[in-house]
Protein backbone atom coordinates (compact mmCIF):
# COMPACT_ATOMS: atom_id res chain seq x y z
CA UNK A 1 0.00 0.00 0.00
CA UNK A 2 1.37 3.63 -0.67
CA UNK A 3 1.76 5.76 1.80
CA UNK A 4 -0.86 8.66 1.28
CA UNK A 5 -0.73 12.46 2.11
CA UNK A 6 -2.65 15.63 0.56
CA UNK A 7 1.11 17.23 0.21
CA UNK A 8 4.43 15.43 0.07
CA UNK A 9 7.42 17.75 0.39
CA UNK A 10 10.63 16.68 -1.26
CA UNK A 11 13.76 18.21 0.89
CA UNK A 12 13.52 19.33 4.35
CA UNK A 13 15.47 22.60 4.43
CA UNK A 14 13.92 25.81 5.64
CA UNK A 15 11.97 25.84 2.46
CA UNK A 16 10.71 22.03 2.88
CA UNK A 17 9.89 22.00 6.40
CA UNK A 18 8.14 25.19 6.46
CA UNK A 19 5.97 24.50 3.40
CA UNK A 20 5.06 21.42 5.40
CA UNK A 21 4.46 23.05 9.06
CA UNK A 22 2.51 25.65 7.59
CA UNK A 23 0.23 23.42 5.12
CA UNK A 24 -0.43 21.23 8.74
CA UNK A 25 -1.60 24.43 10.62
CA UNK A 26 -3.67 24.89 7.20
CA UNK A 27 -5.08 21.58 8.08
CA UNK A 28 -3.23 19.26 4.98
CA UNK A 29 -2.14 15.63 6.15
CA UNK A 30 1.68 16.17 4.92
CA UNK A 31 4.73 13.74 4.69
CA UNK A 32 8.25 15.09 4.15
CA UNK A 33 10.94 13.05 1.93
CA UNK A 34 14.55 13.52 3.47
CA UNK A 35 17.52 11.91 2.06
CA UNK A 36 19.81 13.39 4.77
CA UNK A 37 19.13 14.60 8.35
CA UNK A 38 16.02 17.35 9.06
CA UNK A 39 16.37 20.90 8.43
CA UNK A 40 18.75 20.49 5.61
CA UNK A 41 21.56 22.71 4.41
CA UNK A 42 20.92 25.74 6.35
CA UNK A 43 20.31 24.10 9.82
CA UNK A 44 23.00 20.95 8.99
CA UNK A 45 25.34 22.55 6.44
CA UNK A 46 24.62 25.89 6.08
CA UNK A 47 23.92 29.11 8.13
CA UNK A 48 23.45 27.81 11.38
CA UNK A 49 26.62 25.67 11.86
CA UNK A 50 29.05 28.86 10.54
CA UNK A 51 27.18 31.26 12.45
CA UNK A 52 28.54 29.03 15.65
CA UNK A 53 32.15 28.79 14.08
CA UNK A 54 31.61 32.75 13.51
CA UNK A 55 30.74 33.40 17.53
CA UNK A 56 33.92 31.01 18.47
CA UNK A 57 35.99 33.36 16.01
CA UNK A 58 34.56 36.42 17.58
CA UNK A 59 34.62 35.33 21.40
CA UNK A 60 38.54 34.52 20.71
CA UNK A 61 39.17 37.86 19.06
CA UNK A 62 37.36 39.56 21.91
CA UNK A 63 39.56 37.24 24.21
CA UNK A 64 42.49 38.27 22.33
CA UNK A 65 41.72 42.35 22.68
CA UNK A 66 41.13 42.14 26.71
CA UNK A 67 42.95 44.69 27.56
CA UNK A 68 41.42 47.37 24.81
CA UNK A 69 38.62 47.09 27.71
CA UNK A 70 40.47 47.17 31.13
CA UNK A 71 40.25 43.15 31.16
CA UNK A 72 42.97 40.62 31.38
CA UNK A 73 42.30 37.59 30.07
CA UNK A 74 45.51 35.21 30.53
CA UNK A 75 46.33 33.10 27.88
CA UNK A 76 44.66 32.64 25.44
CA UNK A 77 44.06 29.58 23.01
CA UNK A 78 41.67 27.30 21.47
CA UNK A 79 41.31 23.15 21.10
CA UNK A 80 40.35 23.26 16.93
CA UNK A 81 38.42 20.07 17.80
CA UNK A 82 36.14 21.73 20.50
CA UNK A 83 35.33 24.52 18.18
CA UNK A 84 33.88 22.49 15.53
CA UNK A 85 32.25 20.37 18.07
CA UNK A 86 30.39 23.12 19.26
CA UNK A 87 29.50 24.07 15.85
CA UNK A 88 27.70 20.52 14.91
CA UNK A 89 26.15 20.24 18.50
CA UNK A 90 24.29 23.61 17.51
CA UNK A 91 23.36 21.93 14.06
CA UNK A 92 22.14 18.73 15.65
CA UNK A 93 20.38 20.37 17.71
CA UNK A 94 18.31 22.56 15.23
CA UNK A 95 17.47 18.65 13.13
CA UNK A 96 16.41 17.49 16.65
CA UNK A 97 14.10 20.90 16.96
CA UNK A 98 12.96 19.71 13.38
CA UNK A 99 11.39 16.30 14.28
CA UNK A 100 9.66 17.89 17.86
CA UNK A 101 8.51 20.29 15.03
CA UNK A 102 7.29 17.60 13.17
CA UNK A 103 5.90 15.41 15.63
CA UNK A 104 4.11 18.37 17.29
CA UNK A 105 2.10 19.20 13.55
CA UNK A 106 1.65 15.81 12.93
CA UNK A 107 3.87 15.96 10.11
CA UNK A 108 5.62 12.37 8.65
CA UNK A 109 8.68 12.18 8.02
CA UNK A 110 10.10 9.60 5.34
CA UNK A 111 13.63 9.01 5.10
CA UNK A 112 15.06 8.18 1.85
CA UNK A 113 15.81 9.70 -2.01
CA UNK A 114 12.50 10.86 -3.32
CA UNK A 115 12.21 10.46 -7.39
CA UNK A 116 8.90 12.12 -8.87
CA UNK A 117 6.97 9.12 -10.92
CA UNK A 118 3.85 10.67 -12.02
CA UNK A 119 2.13 13.52 -10.96
CA UNK A 120 0.88 12.95 -7.32
CA UNK A 121 3.30 9.83 -7.29
CA UNK A 122 6.82 10.06 -5.81
CA UNK A 123 9.02 6.63 -5.59
CA UNK A 124 11.41 6.81 -2.36
CA UNK A 125 14.25 4.61 -2.00
CA UNK A 126 15.19 3.90 1.61
CA UNK A 127 19.21 3.60 2.98
CA UNK A 128 18.69 -0.05 2.28
CA UNK A 129 17.88 0.19 -1.40
CA UNK A 130 13.75 -0.65 -0.24
CA UNK A 131 11.56 1.19 -2.48
CA UNK A 132 7.76 2.69 -1.77
CA UNK A 133 5.60 4.88 -3.26
CA UNK A 134 4.46 8.09 -1.56
CA UNK A 135 1.15 9.27 -3.23
CA UNK A 136 -0.19 13.04 -2.67
CA UNK A 137 -2.63 15.52 -4.73
CA UNK A 138 -0.09 18.08 -4.76
CA UNK A 139 3.98 17.70 -4.71
CA UNK A 140 6.59 20.35 -3.82
CA UNK A 141 9.95 19.95 -4.94
CA UNK A 142 12.45 21.47 -2.02
CA UNK A 143 15.81 19.79 -2.60
CA UNK A 144 17.93 22.63 -2.50
CA UNK A 145 21.86 23.01 -3.90
CA UNK A 146 25.08 21.94 -3.05
CA UNK A 147 28.86 23.83 -3.49
CA UNK A 148 29.41 24.36 -6.99
CA UNK A 149 32.51 22.80 -8.48
CA UNK A 150 34.34 24.37 -11.30
CA UNK A 151 36.43 22.65 -13.67
CA UNK A 152 40.19 24.22 -12.49
CA UNK A 153 38.78 23.42 -8.69
CA UNK A 154 37.92 19.49 -8.80
CA UNK A 155 36.55 19.41 -5.11
CA UNK A 156 38.64 16.01 -3.58
CA UNK A 157 38.03 17.31 0.51
CA UNK A 158 41.61 17.17 0.92
CA UNK A 159 43.10 19.76 -0.33
CA UNK A 160 40.15 21.67 -3.04
CA UNK A 161 37.56 21.55 -0.19
CA UNK A 162 33.77 22.49 -0.61
CA UNK A 163 32.12 24.38 2.75
CA UNK A 164 30.74 20.79 4.42
CA UNK A 165 34.45 20.14 4.82
CA UNK A 166 35.57 23.90 5.62
CA UNK A 167 33.06 24.07 8.78
CA UNK A 168 34.40 20.16 9.66
CA UNK A 169 38.49 20.29 9.68
CA UNK A 170 40.44 18.69 11.71
CA UNK A 171 43.08 20.73 12.26
CA UNK A 172 43.91 24.38 11.63
CA UNK A 173 45.51 25.03 7.97
CA UNK A 174 48.21 27.12 8.30
CA UNK A 175 47.49 28.59 5.23
CA UNK A 176 44.30 28.77 3.32
CA UNK A 177 42.81 29.78 -0.66
CA UNK A 178 39.93 30.88 -0.60
CA UNK A 179 38.48 31.47 -3.97
CA UNK A 180 34.93 34.03 -3.86
CA UNK A 181 34.30 36.60 -1.69
CA UNK A 182 30.47 36.07 -1.70
CA UNK A 183 28.61 35.88 2.02
CA UNK A 184 30.48 32.10 2.39
CA UNK A 185 33.44 32.73 0.92
CA UNK A 186 34.23 36.18 3.74
CA UNK A 187 32.60 34.08 6.44
CA UNK A 188 35.26 31.26 5.91
CA UNK A 189 37.68 33.70 5.59
CA UNK A 190 37.04 35.95 8.67
CA UNK A 191 36.84 32.94 10.42
CA UNK A 192 40.01 31.28 9.43
CA UNK A 193 41.81 34.36 9.49
CA UNK A 194 40.67 35.15 13.37
CA UNK A 195 41.91 31.59 14.28
CA UNK A 196 45.18 32.30 13.11
CA UNK A 197 45.25 30.70 9.50
CA UNK A 198 47.10 33.29 6.73
CA UNK A 199 44.25 33.49 4.12
CA UNK A 200 44.17 35.03 1.00
CA UNK A 201 41.02 35.83 -1.12
CA UNK A 202 40.45 35.65 -4.93
CA UNK A 203 37.88 36.90 -6.70
CA UNK A 204 37.05 37.16 -9.95
CA UNK A 205 35.23 40.68 -9.56
CA UNK A 206 36.90 43.92 -9.22
CA UNK A 207 35.90 44.33 -5.65
CA UNK A 208 34.98 41.69 -2.76
CA UNK A 209 31.54 40.99 -1.62
CA UNK A 210 30.48 42.21 -5.04
CA UNK A 211 26.95 42.35 -4.92
CA UNK A 212 26.72 45.14 -2.19
CA UNK A 213 26.83 48.73 -2.59
CA UNK A 214 30.50 49.65 -3.47
CA UNK A 215 31.15 51.43 -0.66
CA UNK A 216 30.36 48.56 1.48
CA UNK A 217 32.78 46.59 -0.82
CA UNK A 218 35.17 49.05 0.11
CA UNK A 219 35.14 49.30 3.92
CA UNK A 220 35.28 45.51 4.08
CA UNK A 221 38.40 45.04 2.15
CA UNK A 222 39.75 48.35 4.73
CA UNK A 223 38.42 45.91 7.52
CA UNK A 224 39.31 42.56 5.95
CA UNK A 225 43.32 43.89 5.46
CA UNK A 226 43.21 45.24 8.91
CA UNK A 227 43.24 42.21 10.44
CA UNK A 228 45.79 40.62 7.64
CA UNK A 229 43.66 38.82 4.96
CA UNK A 230 45.62 39.04 1.64
CA UNK A 231 42.47 40.02 -0.97
CA UNK A 232 43.26 39.86 -5.15
CA UNK A 233 40.81 41.16 -6.83
CA UNK A 234 39.84 40.34 -10.99
CA UNK A 235 42.14 37.76 -10.26
CA UNK A 236 41.04 34.21 -11.66
CA UNK A 237 42.07 30.76 -10.01
CA UNK A 238 43.62 29.14 -13.23
CA UNK A 239 44.89 25.86 -11.71
CA UNK A 240 45.94 24.33 -8.49
CA UNK A 241 48.84 21.87 -8.67
CA UNK A 242 48.18 19.21 -5.33
CA UNK A 243 51.14 17.26 -6.14
CA UNK A 244 53.44 18.01 -3.31
CA UNK A 245 52.44 18.11 0.62
CA UNK A 246 50.37 21.49 -0.21
CA UNK A 247 48.73 23.21 -3.19
CA UNK A 248 50.30 25.84 -5.76
CA UNK A 249 47.61 28.09 -6.70
CA UNK A 250 48.11 29.74 -10.35
CA UNK A 251 46.73 33.12 -9.96
CA UNK A 252 45.72 35.17 -13.03
CA UNK A 253 45.88 39.06 -12.26
CA UNK A 254 45.88 41.99 -14.80
CA UNK A 255 49.81 42.10 -13.50
CA UNK A 256 50.55 38.26 -15.02
CA UNK A 257 50.78 35.17 -13.45
CA UNK A 258 50.84 35.06 -9.61
CA UNK A 259 51.64 31.86 -7.65
CA UNK A 260 50.43 31.18 -3.87
CA UNK A 261 51.40 27.99 -1.51
CA UNK A 262 49.00 27.19 0.94
CA UNK A 263 47.50 23.64 2.88
CA UNK A 264 44.08 24.02 1.11
CA UNK A 265 42.08 25.50 -0.94
CA UNK A 266 38.15 26.62 -0.15
CA UNK A 267 36.53 26.81 -3.32
CA UNK A 268 33.05 29.58 -2.49
CA UNK A 269 32.28 29.72 -6.13
CA UNK A 270 28.45 29.62 -5.21
CA UNK A 271 25.95 26.70 -5.33
CA UNK A 272 24.56 23.97 -7.79
CA UNK A 273 20.83 22.85 -7.70
CA UNK A 274 20.03 19.36 -6.93
CA UNK A 275 17.92 18.78 -9.66
CA UNK A 276 19.47 15.27 -10.90
CA UNK A 277 17.26 11.96 -10.73
CA UNK A 278 14.08 13.55 -9.46
CA UNK A 279 12.29 12.71 -12.42
CA UNK A 280 11.70 16.02 -14.04
CA UNK A 281 12.95 15.37 -17.44
CA UNK A 282 10.56 12.44 -17.08
CA UNK A 283 7.51 14.74 -16.91
CA UNK A 284 8.45 17.57 -18.98
CA UNK A 285 8.98 19.71 -15.88
CA UNK A 286 10.95 23.05 -17.39
CA UNK A 287 14.11 23.70 -16.04
CA UNK A 288 16.06 26.85 -17.88
CA UNK A 289 19.72 27.54 -16.47
CA UNK A 290 20.05 24.90 -13.43
CA UNK A 291 16.50 26.53 -11.92
CA UNK A 292 12.92 25.30 -11.69
CA UNK A 293 10.79 27.38 -13.46
CA UNK A 294 7.63 28.60 -11.65
CA UNK A 295 4.26 30.96 -11.83
CA UNK A 296 4.19 33.57 -8.90
CA UNK A 297 2.95 30.94 -6.53
CA UNK A 298 5.53 28.50 -7.17
CA UNK A 299 3.54 25.94 -9.60
CA UNK A 300 5.52 24.65 -11.94
CA UNK A 301 4.20 23.84 -15.74
CA UNK A 302 2.81 20.80 -14.44
CA UNK A 303 -0.05 21.07 -12.24
CA UNK A 304 0.40 19.44 -8.70
CA UNK A 305 3.73 19.80 -9.01
CA UNK A 306 5.17 22.79 -7.58
CA UNK A 307 9.50 24.06 -6.60
CA UNK A 308 10.71 26.57 -4.16
CA UNK A 309 13.58 27.34 -2.44
CA UNK A 310 17.16 27.13 -3.72
CA UNK A 311 15.96 25.29 -7.16
CA UNK A 312 13.93 28.37 -8.72
CA UNK A 313 14.89 31.58 -9.85
CA UNK A 314 15.87 34.32 -7.05
CA UNK A 315 18.56 34.81 -4.52
CA UNK A 316 19.49 31.51 -2.43
CA UNK A 317 18.96 32.46 1.12
CA UNK A 318 16.84 30.88 3.68
CA UNK A 319 14.19 33.22 4.51
CA UNK A 320 13.52 33.23 0.94
CA UNK A 321 12.88 29.65 0.90
CA UNK A 322 10.95 30.06 3.77
CA UNK A 323 8.53 32.31 2.50
CA UNK A 324 8.22 30.76 -1.01
CA UNK A 325 7.09 27.79 0.99
CA UNK A 326 4.38 29.23 3.12
CA UNK A 327 3.03 31.37 -0.22
CA UNK A 328 2.65 28.19 -1.90
CA UNK A 329 0.73 26.12 0.49
CA UNK A 330 -1.45 29.14 1.65
CA UNK A 331 -2.00 29.38 -2.48
CA UNK A 332 -2.94 25.45 -2.63
CA UNK A 333 -5.15 25.75 0.29
CA UNK A 334 -7.18 28.49 -1.32
CA UNK A 335 -5.40 31.25 0.67
CA UNK A 336 -4.77 33.71 -1.93
CA UNK A 337 -1.13 35.13 -0.44
CA UNK A 338 0.33 38.07 -2.19
CA UNK A 339 3.12 37.15 -4.35
CA UNK A 340 6.72 37.58 -2.78
CA UNK A 341 7.92 40.91 -3.18
CA UNK A 342 11.46 39.37 -4.47
CA UNK A 343 12.98 43.44 -4.38
CA UNK A 344 12.54 43.61 -0.64
CA UNK A 345 14.38 40.70 0.54
CA UNK A 346 17.47 41.20 3.14
CA UNK A 347 20.72 40.02 2.46
CA UNK A 348 23.39 39.34 5.30
CA UNK A 349 26.94 38.16 5.48
CA UNK A 350 27.85 37.55 9.07
CA UNK A 351 32.13 38.35 9.25
CA UNK A 352 33.44 40.98 11.25
CA UNK A 353 32.34 43.44 10.47
CA UNK A 354 29.10 42.01 9.76
CA UNK A 355 27.21 43.01 6.16
CA UNK A 356 23.37 43.86 6.17
CA UNK A 357 21.57 45.41 2.66
CA UNK A 358 18.60 45.49 1.39
CA UNK A 359 17.02 47.20 -2.26
CA UNK A 360 18.95 49.25 -4.24
CA UNK A 361 22.71 49.83 -4.50
CA UNK A 362 23.19 53.31 -5.43
CA UNK A 363 24.52 52.90 -8.59
CA UNK A 364 21.57 50.26 -9.28
CA UNK A 365 18.86 53.54 -8.32
CA UNK A 366 20.70 55.68 -10.77
CA UNK A 367 21.02 53.25 -13.80
CA UNK A 368 17.16 52.59 -13.45
CA UNK A 369 16.64 56.72 -13.72
CA UNK A 370 16.29 57.57 -10.27
CA UNK A 371 16.84 61.09 -8.92
CA UNK A 372 18.57 59.76 -5.25
CA UNK A 373 19.12 61.24 -2.07
CA UNK A 374 22.20 59.58 -0.23
CA UNK A 375 22.76 59.69 3.91
CA UNK A 376 25.46 58.06 5.27
CA UNK A 377 25.68 57.25 9.29
CA UNK A 378 29.65 56.14 10.02
CA UNK A 379 29.34 54.32 13.62
CA UNK A 380 32.58 56.32 14.64
CA UNK A 381 29.99 59.11 15.49
CA UNK A 382 27.94 56.71 17.58
CA UNK A 383 27.87 56.48 21.40
CA UNK A 384 26.58 52.64 21.21
CA UNK A 385 29.59 51.86 18.48
CA UNK A 386 32.14 53.49 20.94
CA UNK A 387 31.21 52.35 24.23
CA UNK A 388 31.61 48.67 22.28
CA UNK A 389 34.79 49.04 20.73
CA UNK A 390 33.44 48.80 17.20
CA UNK A 391 33.43 51.71 15.45
CA UNK A 392 34.50 50.63 11.84
CA UNK A 393 31.20 51.01 9.27
CA UNK A 394 28.78 52.94 8.67
CA UNK A 395 25.15 52.66 7.58
CA UNK A 396 23.85 54.47 4.33
CA UNK A 397 20.32 54.92 2.63
CA UNK A 398 19.24 55.78 -0.39
CA UNK A 399 15.72 57.57 -0.91
CA UNK A 400 14.66 58.91 -4.18
CA UNK A 401 13.96 62.42 -4.04
CA UNK A 402 10.87 62.82 -5.68
CA UNK A 403 8.60 60.75 -3.47
CA UNK A 404 10.50 59.82 -0.48
CA UNK A 405 10.66 56.09 -1.01
CA UNK A 406 13.22 54.03 0.78
CA UNK A 407 15.23 52.58 -2.47
CA UNK A 408 17.84 50.83 -0.59
CA UNK A 409 19.88 50.32 2.89
CA UNK A 410 23.25 49.24 2.83
CA UNK A 411 25.29 48.71 6.49
CA UNK A 412 28.54 47.16 7.74
CA UNK A 413 29.58 46.93 11.06
CA UNK A 414 28.56 45.63 14.28
CA UNK A 415 25.81 43.70 14.79
CA UNK A 416 24.24 45.24 11.47
CA UNK A 417 22.62 42.10 10.93
CA UNK A 418 19.96 42.46 13.50
CA UNK A 419 18.80 46.08 12.13
CA UNK A 420 18.06 45.04 8.73
CA UNK A 421 14.68 44.41 9.57
CA UNK A 422 13.63 47.82 10.45
CA UNK A 423 14.04 48.82 6.87
CA UNK A 424 12.62 45.42 5.20
CA UNK A 425 9.50 46.32 7.42
CA UNK A 426 9.80 49.92 6.84
CA UNK A 427 9.72 49.54 3.08
CA UNK A 428 6.92 47.21 3.01
CA UNK A 429 4.86 49.83 5.17
CA UNK A 430 5.94 52.68 2.59
CA UNK A 431 7.34 54.29 4.82
CA UNK A 432 9.35 57.28 3.82
CA UNK A 433 12.32 59.11 4.77
CA UNK A 434 10.55 61.99 7.13
CA UNK A 435 9.00 59.24 8.85
CA UNK A 436 11.97 57.50 9.68
CA UNK A 437 13.70 60.85 11.05
CA UNK A 438 10.56 61.30 13.32
CA UNK A 439 10.78 57.95 14.70
CA UNK A 440 12.26 58.09 17.72
CA UNK A 441 15.13 55.69 18.08
CA UNK A 442 16.23 54.34 21.67
CA UNK A 443 19.55 55.63 23.04
CA UNK A 444 22.34 54.73 22.62
CA UNK A 445 21.88 52.09 20.03
CA UNK A 446 23.52 51.25 16.62
CA UNK A 447 20.38 51.36 15.25
CA UNK A 448 20.22 54.84 16.28
CA UNK A 449 22.87 55.34 12.66
CA UNK A 450 19.32 54.57 10.51
CA UNK A 451 17.36 57.55 12.13
CA UNK A 452 20.65 59.50 11.64
CA UNK A 453 21.65 58.16 8.18
CA UNK A 454 18.01 59.07 6.95
CA UNK A 455 18.53 62.47 8.60
CA UNK A 456 21.26 62.76 6.54
CA UNK A 457 20.23 62.04 3.53
CA UNK A 458 17.69 65.14 4.09
CA UNK A 459 20.24 67.34 5.90
CA UNK A 460 18.95 67.09 9.48
CA UNK A 461 21.25 64.92 10.57
CA UNK A 462 22.30 66.03 14.48
CA UNK A 463 25.66 63.61 15.64
CA UNK A 464 27.83 64.44 12.63
C1 LIG B 1 27.97 27.56 4.16
C2 LIG B 1 26.62 28.16 3.92
C3 LIG B 1 26.17 29.19 4.72
C4 LIG B 1 24.91 29.75 4.49
N1 LIG B 1 24.49 30.76 5.31
C5 LIG B 1 23.28 31.31 5.09
C6 LIG B 1 22.80 32.34 5.93
O1 LIG B 1 23.48 32.76 6.86
N2 LIG B 1 21.58 32.86 5.69
C7 LIG B 1 20.79 32.42 4.65
O2 LIG B 1 19.70 32.92 4.46
N3 LIG B 1 21.22 31.42 3.85
C8 LIG B 1 22.43 30.87 4.05
N4 LIG B 1 22.85 29.85 3.25
C9 LIG B 1 21.94 29.39 2.16
C10 LIG B 1 20.86 28.49 2.73
O3 LIG B 1 21.45 27.43 3.42
C11 LIG B 1 19.98 27.98 1.60
O4 LIG B 1 19.48 29.07 0.86
C12 LIG B 1 18.80 27.19 2.14
O5 LIG B 1 19.23 26.09 2.91
C13 LIG B 1 17.92 26.69 1.00
O6 LIG B 1 16.85 25.99 1.51
P1 LIG B 1 16.10 24.88 0.67
O7 LIG B 1 14.94 24.46 1.52
O8 LIG B 1 15.85 25.35 -0.70
O9 LIG B 1 17.13 23.67 0.52
P2 LIG B 1 18.19 22.97 1.47
O10 LIG B 1 18.35 23.63 2.76
O11 LIG B 1 19.39 22.77 0.63
O12 LIG B 1 17.51 21.56 1.75
C14 LIG B 1 17.28 20.64 0.74
C15 LIG B 1 17.12 19.27 1.36
O13 LIG B 1 16.65 18.39 0.37
C16 LIG B 1 17.26 17.13 0.55
N5 LIG B 1 17.19 16.42 -0.74
C17 LIG B 1 17.77 16.79 -1.91
N6 LIG B 1 17.40 15.92 -2.89
C18 LIG B 1 16.59 15.00 -2.32
C19 LIG B 1 15.88 13.88 -2.80
N7 LIG B 1 15.92 13.53 -4.07
N8 LIG B 1 15.16 13.16 -1.92
C20 LIG B 1 15.11 13.50 -0.60
N9 LIG B 1 15.75 14.57 -0.09
C21 LIG B 1 16.46 15.31 -0.95
C22 LIG B 1 18.68 17.48 0.97
O14 LIG B 1 19.26 16.39 1.66
C23 LIG B 1 18.43 18.67 1.88
O15 LIG B 1 18.27 18.28 3.22
C24 LIG B 1 24.08 29.26 3.45
C25 LIG B 1 24.53 28.20 2.66
C26 LIG B 1 25.77 27.66 2.88
C27 LIG B 1 26.22 26.53 2.03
Amino acid sequence: MALQFDLVVIGSGPGGYVAAIRASQLGLKVGVVERESLGGICLNWGCIPTKALLKSAQVYEYLQHAQDYGLKAGDTGFDFTAVVQRSRGVADGMSKGINFLFKKNKIEPVLGTGKLLAPGKVEVTRADGTKETVEAKHIILATGARSRELPNLPIDDQKIIGYRKAMTMEALPKRMVVVGSGAIGVEFAYFYRTMGTEVTIVEFLPRIVPVEDEEVSRQMEKSFKKIGINILTSAEVTKVDTAGAGCTVTVKTAKGDQQIECDVVLSAVGVSTNLENLGLEELGIKVEKGRVLVDDFYQTNVPGIYAIGDIVPGPALAHVASAEGIICVEQITGHHPEPLNYQNIPGCTYAQPEIASVGLTEAEAKNQGYDVLVGKFPFSASGKASAAGAKDGFVKVIFDKKYGEWLGAHMIGANVTEMIAEVVVARKLETTGHEIIKSVHPHPTMSEAVMEAAAAAYGEVIHL
